[in-house]
C-alpha cells in the first residue's frame, strides 16, 4: 500500500490548480507589463486573481502581494514591521519559541542588528495565551508575530484574541498562516490580523508561490530590487501560471473547509487512538486545538530517522520533526519548546493526512507504526536500559 501522510511538508497539486495554470503557460504567456494584447490579458488575469484571493481572506485586493512562498512572506512581513518600528525607536519584537525557521531566523538577524526579541513559552500543550502576549507588550514593541497553526505539532493558536490584544495596544500583528490557510477559516478583518503569510503548496497549489497580506497603511520593505511589479514592493516578472494555480487552489480549499474538516477529524482521532495503544508513547500538542490533519507522537527508545526509513519500506511517507530540520541531528526545536526532553524528542513521528486519506490507510499506518516501533525497540540498547531499569522512563506508560 502507498500512503502519503506528509501533507504538512507539501501537498499534491489539485486537478483544478493544474488546469488553472495551463492556459497561462500555453496561450496567455505574455508579460503583464507589456502593452500588447497577450500582455494585457495576463495583467487582467493577475488582477482578477488578486481580487479572488482577497475575497478568500476577507481583505481588499490592494492588500495582497504575491510572493515566492511562505518563507519570503514571513521575512518581508517581519523586516517591514521592524524597519517601521526602528524609525520610531521601537525595537522590541514578540514571537514564540516554536515558530517556523523563516520567522525565527529573520528574528535572529534582527537581534544581531540590535532588536530585542521575546520568545513566548508555548507550554506543554503547544499553545500561547492572549494574556501572555498582552503581558509581554511594552512601549517599544513594534511587532507581535505568532503562527496560526504549528507545522509540526499542529496546534492552533487563539489568533483572533491575540489580534484583539495587539489592536488594543496599537502593536502590529503578523501571523504565519502557512499551515492554516485553506484548512481553517481565516478572515483577516474579523481576526484583527495586520499581516499574514501563506504558501500555495500547502493547500494543493504549486510550489514557489505565496501571498503576503498587509493591511492598508502598512508600508512594505522590498527584499528584492527591480521593477515596479507589485507596486514596487516585490519586483520581478509576476509568476502568472503559479498565481493562477494558487488562487484556484485557495478558492477550492476554502470552499471545502467544513466538509474536509468533518471528514478528517474522525480519521485523525482514529489514528491518535490507535497509536496511543503503543506502550510509552504520547501525543504531542493539544488533542483538541489542533489541525484536523495533524498527528504527532513521541515514542520512547526510538530514533525518528530509522522509524521513517522502515515506514518508507512499507510505502508510508511521513516525517520526523519538520522537513526543514530533517538531515540535521538536532532534535526539533518545536518538541523542545513544548518541553519534550532530548531523548524522546529524537523519537518523534508526524503524520499529516489529507482529504483523500481513507480509513484503510489509517489502519495500515497504525499497524505499521506499531510493528516498526516494536522492531526498533527490540534492537535498541537504549530501550534495553529502560526495560532493565538502568534508565528511567519519561512517559508513565
Ligand atoms: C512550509 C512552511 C513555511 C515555508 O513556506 P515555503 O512556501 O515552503 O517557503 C513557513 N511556515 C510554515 C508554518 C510552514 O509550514
Amino acid at each position: 500500500m502507498k500512503v502519503y501522510a506528509d501533507n504538512a511538508a507539501t501537498t499534491k497539486m489539485s486537478r483544478t490548480a493544474i488546469d488553472a495554470m495551463l492556459p497561462y503557460m500555453e496561450t496567455v504567456f505574455g508579460n503583464p507589463s507589456s502593452l500588447y494584447t497577450i500582455g494585457q490579458e495576463a495583467k487582467e488575469a493577475l488582477e482578477n486573481a488578486r481580487e479572488r484571493a482577497a475575497r478568500c481572506l476577507g481583505c481588499t485586493p490592494r492588500e495582497i502581494t504575491f510572493t515566492s512562498g511562505g518563507s519570503e512572506s514571513d521575512t518581508q512581513a517581519i523586516i517591514s514591521a521592524a524597519r517601521a518600528g526602528e524609525k520610531k525607536g521601537k525595537k522590541h519584537i514578540i514571537s514564540t519559541a516554536f515558530e517556523h525557521h523563516a520567522v525565527l531566523h529573520t528574528l535572529k538577524r534582527l537581534e544581531k542588528e540590535g532588536f530585542e526579541i521575546s520568545l513566548l513559552d508555548v507550554h506543554s500543550n503547544g499553545i500561547v495565551t492572549p494574556a501572555e502576549v498582552e503581558a509581554a507588550i511594552r512601549e517599544d514593541t513594534c511587532l507581535v508575530t505568532v503562527m496560526f497553526a504549528n507545522n509540526e505539532v499542529g496546534t492552533i493558536q487563539p489568533i483572533a484574541e491575540i489580534g484583539a490584544v495587539c489592536r488594543a495596544k496599537g502593536v502590529l500583528f503578523h501571523t504565519d498562516a502557512v499551515q492554516a490557510a485553506g484548512h481553517v477559516r481565516i478572515n483577516v478583518s474579523e481576526m484583527n490580523i495586520d499581516m499574514l503569510s501563506l504558501s500555495a503548496h500547502k493547500f494543493h497549489g504549486p510550489k514557489g508561490c505565496g501571498i503576503l497580506y498587509a493591511r492598508k497603511g502598512i508600508i512594505l520593505q522590498n527584499l528584492i530590487d527591480g521593477g515596479a511589479q507589485e507596486r514596487g514592493k516585490r519586483p520581478g516578472t509576476e509568476n502568472i501560471p503559479s498565481i493562477m494555480g494558487m488562487t484556484a487552489a485557495l478558492e477550492e480549499a476554502c470552499a471545502s473547509i467544513d466538509e474536509v474538516t468533518a471528514k478528517l477529524i474522525p480519521l485523525r482521532n482514529r489514528l491518535i487512538a490507535g497509536l496511543s495503544e503503543i506502550p510509552y508513547s504520547e501525543l504531542n500538542g493539544d488533542a483538541e486545538h489542533r489541525l484536523p490533519s495533524n498527528v504527532n507522537f513521541c515514542f520512547e527508545g526510538i530514533e525518528g530517522e530509522s522509524l521513517l526509513l522502515l515506514l518508507d519500506d512499507r510505502g508510508i511517507s511521513a516525517s520526523s520533526g519538520s522537513a526543514c530540520t530533517s538531515g540535521s541531528l538536532d532534535p526539533s526545536h518545536v518538541l523542545l519548546a513544548i518541553g519534550r526532553p532530548h531523548e524522546v524528542a529524537h523519537g518523534s513521528l508526524r503524520l499529516s493526512i489529507g482529504e483523500n486519506t481513507t480509513e484503510e490507510e489509517i489502519d495500515y499506518i497504525i499497524k505499521s507504526v506499531t510493528e516498526v516501533v516494536a522492531q526498533l525497540r527490540a534492537m535498541s540498547p537504549f530501550w534495553r536500559d529502560l526495560v532493565t531499569g538502568k534508565r528511567t522512563h519519561v512517559f508513565a506508560k
